[in-house]
Formats: C-alpha cells, structure tokens, sequence
C-alpha cells in the first residue's frame, strides 16, 4: 500500500494554486538522526536517517522556494500574525550524537534554528536502543527462534524486513521499563548488548550542554524512557513528562517548555494524552501525525502535526507541498 501511495505521490504533477493552499502556512519538519544512509541495513532502522548532504541539498532548495527558518518557539506568534511568507521548523527526536556532530554545524553554517527533543534516558546512557540489536540478530541469522518455537525465516532480504517488523510490533507491546528482559525471555537463544549501542549513538550530557548554549538550539521534552504514552495512567503521564523537563532544565540551565510525544502516531497518542500535555504548560507539542501547519493550528498547539524528512527529495517536496494527497484534504488538528 505504502509503495502504491509512493508511487503515486511520485506521479502526480504539481498544481502551484493547489500546493500553496494545502502547503498551509509553514511545515515542521521531523527528523531523528543525521548521517550517511548503509546500503546494507535494514530499512527501518536506516529510515531513522537522512544524510548530511540531504540535508544540505533540502535547504538550499528551502532558501530558493524563499521560505522563513523559525524557531518553534516563534510559531504561536507566526500563526497570531497576517505574515504571508511560508516558514519551516526543524526538529530531531530523542538526543542521538549525530545531532551535535553532524547536523548542528549544517544549521550553524546556515544560521538555520532547531530543537532537539531529549529523551532523559539518552544522555543518561540507560536507554535500551532494542531496535539496533534485534536489526543485528536479523542481519546475521538466517532463522530466528522465538520462546514459543516459532521459527521466523530470515534468509533473503525481504524476510530479513518483514521480519524486523514483526519483532519490533511485538516488542512494542512489552513493559518499557523491562524491555530488555522481556526480550531475552521472547528471543531465549541469542545475547543482547543493548547497552552498547547507547554509549556509542546517545549524545552525553555534556555535549548537550555545549549545544543548547547555542542560541539557534531549542531543547524540548521528550519523557524520561520513551513510553507509549497511551498505556500510561495520568499520574505516570505526568511524572514522565514533568521529571525528564526538571532534569532538562537544572542539568542544561535551559527552559523547557516545548514537547514530543514518544512515537507520536494515532496508536500511541490520543485526546487523552493532549488534554494531560495541554494542563502542563507547555507552549506546544508535536507528534508524528503527517501535516503541514494551518492558521486553525492555534487552536490546536498540544497537538501539531509534522512532516517525516525523508531521504527522497522529490517524495519530501510531494509530502509537504502537497499532503492533500496523504492527508485525503484533511486538514490535521487531531481533536
Ligand atoms: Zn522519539
């Protein structure tokens, strides 16, 4: 469905009137890290990336199309105004290294500003990237055996993905904070070092600090462990949320006051978590629903709409010029 969908966005020219008018007022941008794609991984891990020089080529395009690059903390303001031009937020999720090595000197050249959304786990290197030691046990077995018997294939590249997808639909339904446990227990004959992968790919403490001193930075919240914030009780909700902007605030000396909902898709987040987000005081939250920004967003700050970079220019330009295709005219508000 999803290459049909591609195919499609892909086939169907541009309409200049109609791609003004659904690009809506500006478009945020999401990303989660920056560096060169492997040609050997798996597609979804490597689709956590763009490339540096993606990422340069897609705003030297922005600068020719004459759109504004905004703080998010200026888009209250931009959507109270009668300002004509387009403007563009970029923001990265979770605290990965390459934020600071490879994506902040591109928006420092640029004078370009971002957030970066920490989850506390990151720098504190106790969070558990699951998703790069199930991708290496895929990569390198040619059947995986679960605690039930059930022998997954995995012996062409095709079984290899579609396996990834359903071990990582599986592991979503265990208890975050025993995740590594609850893995070893489905996957009983292989070992893990999860932890490895965290030293290596988590941004510390200290280069965050470095970075937010940047004016151009904007740190945002992004819980304590990553949960689904939806098989949460309100009081663990508030507790993820409110301890990892304390720890934000007093270990960076900055204010927190934007926020990421983990995994941010219609599984994970709802009117529920919103209206929790909403009482906290947050001047705006973000998920990963696909959408460009309307004026009607104002009214709909705790749950703003972003738009996947993906590493494809032509299918980025087709999402965010014109989501009247994904979106079926829809304009996203997430009530
Ligand atoms: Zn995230």
């Amino acid at each position: 469905m999803r290459k049909i969908l591609k195919y499609f966005i892909k086939k169907v020219p541009n309409i200049p009137f109609i791609d003004h008018y659904s690009s809506g007022v500006g478009t945020i941008f999401m990303m989660h890290r920056v560096d060169n794609i492997d040609k050997q991984g798996l597609s979804n891990i490597e689709n956590l990336k763009i490339s540096p020089r993606y990422l340069e080529k897609i705003i030297n395009k922005l600068i020719k199309m004459d759109y504004d690059f905004i703080s998010l903390n200026e888009i209250e303001e931009r959507l109270n105004q009668k300002n004509k031009r387009k403007f563009i937020v970029f923001t990265l999720d979770d605290g990965y290294k390459d934020n600071y090595t490879m994506a902040y000197p591109i928006f420092k050249k640029y004078n370009i500003p971002f957030t970066i959304y920490i989850t506390s786990s990151f720098p504190n290197k106790t969070a558990s990237l699951w998703w790069y030691s199930i991708s290496k046990l895929i990569l390198k077995e040619d059947v995986i055996t679960t605690v039930d018997n059930i022998n997954i294939k995995v012996n062409s590249r095709e079984k290899k993905e579609e396996a990834f997808r359903l071990l990582k639909k599986k592991i979503l339904t265990f208890d975050i904070k025993n995740i590594e446990e609850e893995i070893c227990n489905y996957l009983p004959s292989y070992s893990f070092d999860f932890k490895q992968k965290c030293k290596e790919l988590c941004m510390s403490w200290e280069e965050l600090k470095k970075i937010s001193e940047d004016p151009l930075v904007t740190i945002g919240g992004h819980t304590i462990n990553h949960p689904s914030l939806n098989k949460l009780s309100k009081e663990e909700i508030v507790t993820e949320v409110m301890e990892n902007k304390k720890e934000l605030e007093e270990k960076l000396s900055v204010k927190v006051d934007v926020f990421s909902y983990p995994f941010g898709g219609e599984d994970t987040v709802g009117e529920r978590e919103f209206r929790i987000i909403d009482k906290l005081g947050f001047k705006n939250s973000t998920t990963t629903r696909t959408g460009n920004i309307f004026l009607i967003h104002k009214s709909y700050l705790s749950s703003l709409p972003r738009i996947a970079l993906t590493e494809n220019y032509e299918l980025t330009k087709k999402m965010f010029m014109n989501p009247l295709l994904i979106n079926k005219g829809k304009r996203i508000t997430l009530k």
